[in-house]
């Protein structure tokens, strides 16, 4: 059984759809069970959040066009893919229905003024279930054997809106007992990845990008024997392709070096997709949807390459804490007191780095940052940088190999460096440099490691 996610430009257009359907046709030609998982149209999330936005400030006509763009954008699609038929019309009305419901959220967001995670959760979740229609009737319409399902009967979560977590005791029976009778009359299942409920019927989402982690829990639940993730590049690559443009693509990745370079800001996989796979051990392969024959990149328990280096990546929007406090550092207790306070306020750590009297951390979430200052306050001086971004080298050995940080140090010799965290594991150095600094450390270090970059 494979698990296969179409990310939002694999159904930006109506031309996308109509790719995504030939390779569905190619899975049920070979016979093959599939869960199809789908994100929203390029674009529309992003669309919908702004309009919940402009409705809690009380801009009611801007939300109200920003439903005006979704309503287009799905209407002109369905024009593109479908004769006039019962079923297009009957898909109209889906699609109408979501949008009313839509209009709704809007309304009563823009009267309370208020716009919680809860009912951001509602709105932001609409555009999957409006793709995944589409391509539903599509495919039934061409002759595929289809069934689609709305994922909030079977993704249950916590209530952590926004970023839900999978309950998976729950979860797990669920999506057995609601996907494997449909798996086993050979449908082809389409399902919305991004969108879960809570245990009581509430929507939730799984966070930004969150439509490949809902492949790999989806795959984990069913015992998948793969899980394909569907994409605009032709697999993970050396680094981004938009930034460096002589990044190339990886054919095998570990478990270990995908999932660093994704929580490191390689986007092409949401950072917690890895983990439920791993624990079955189900390779993870990603592949272009507009180049269905490349190979794509392989992501599996160990590999057989040997490169000192695997790939580098960064992620923007970071903010650090530099705490200084000459009486306490070294006194038993400190660090944890110093963690107290960002778990209080629910904000997880990604870089640390200690010396005598300081210690530096940073963070990605920029919700509590005045809070934190202020609580640890306490302990000593606080300073917070924002606009600040990590760059991660992921590559192999590191701690036996002599020699590494010398060269990736040298390669970015002209560029500032605010804060440095190597050897948590074997196989990643990080570093924090400005934002505007972050893409020429990237090219200049794939320049140094890998093929010469074109700029
Ligand atoms: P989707 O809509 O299919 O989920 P995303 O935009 O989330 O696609 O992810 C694909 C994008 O990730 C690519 O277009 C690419 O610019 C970016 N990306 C960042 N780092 C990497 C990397 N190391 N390898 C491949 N793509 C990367
Ligand atoms: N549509 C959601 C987003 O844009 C989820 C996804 O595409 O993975 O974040
Ligand atoms: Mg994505």
């Amino acid at each position: 059984m494979l698990v296969l996610k179409f990310g939002g430009t694999s159904v930006g257009t109506a031309e996308r759809f109509a790719g995504v359907l030939k390779l569905l046709s190619k899975v049920e030609e070979r016979n093959e069970s599939a869960v199809i998982v789908l994100s929203a149209m390029s674009g529309v999330t992003n669309t919908l959040i702004e309009g919940a936005q402009r409705a809690v400030n009380r801009d009611l006509k801007g939300a109200l066009q920003q439903l005006a763009v979704i309503r287009d954008m799905h209407e002109q699609c369905v024009e593109n893919l479908f004769v006039k038929s019962k079923s297009s019309m009957q898909l109209l009305k889906d699609i109408e229905v979501s949008l009313h419901e839509l209009d709704i959220l809007f309304r009563g967001i823009s009267y309370l003024g208020e716009l919680t995670k809860r009912s951001l959760d509602a709105v932001s979740g609409m555009g999957e279930l409006l793709s995944s229609r589409i391509l539903a009737t599509y495919a039934a319409g061409k002759g595929l054997q289809v069934e689609w399902v709305d994922a909030r009967e079977f993704m249950i979560t916590d209530e952590a809106f926004g970023k839900a977590n999978p309950r998976w005791g729950i979860l797990i029976p669920k999506t057995k007992a609601r996907l494997e009778p449909l798996l086993a009359k050979k449908k082809l299942v389409i399902t919305q990845g991004f969108i879960g409920a809570t245990e009581y019927g509430a929507s939730t989402t799984l966070g930004r990008g969150g439509s490949d982690f809902s492949a790999s829990i989806i795959g984990v639940a069913l015992d998948a024997s793969e899980i394909q993730i569907w994409t605009d590049v032709d697999g993970m690559m050396t680094a981004d392709p938009r930034i460096v443009k002589g990044a190339y693509v990886l054919p095998e990745v570990s478990f270990q070096e995908a999932s660093e370079l994704a929580y490191f800001g390689a986007k092409v996989l949401h950072p917690l997709t890895i983990a439920p796979a791993v624990e079955k051990c189900i390779p993870v392969r990603i592949l272009n949807t507009m180049r269905p024959d490349a190979p794509g990149t392989l992501i599996k328990e160990t590999t057989s390459a040997t490169d000192l280096i695997c790939a580098i990546a960064a992620k923007k929007g970071i903010s650090a804490f530099f705490i200084t406090s000459p009486r306490m550092l070294m006194v038993h207790g400190f660090l944890t007191r110093v963690f107290e306070v960002f778990d209080k306020h629910q904000t997880p750590i990604d870089l640390i780095s200690t010396s005598e009297i300081s210690v530096s951390l940073t963070t990605d979430r920029t919700d509590n940052l005045e809070k934190i200052a202020a609580d640890l306050a306490e302990y000593g001086e606080v300073r917070i940088l924002s606009k600040i971004a990590i760059v991660t080298v992921v590559g192999r050995q590191f701690r036996e190999k002599s020699g590494i940080a010398g060269q990736v140090f040298d390669a970015i010799r002209n560029i500032n460096i605010i804060m440095i965290s190597g050897g948590a594991s074997d196989i990643n150095l990080s570093f924090v440099v400005s934002e505007e600094e972050a893409d020429i450390a990237m090219r200049q270090l794939h320049e140094a490691f890998f093929a010469p970059v074109r700029v």
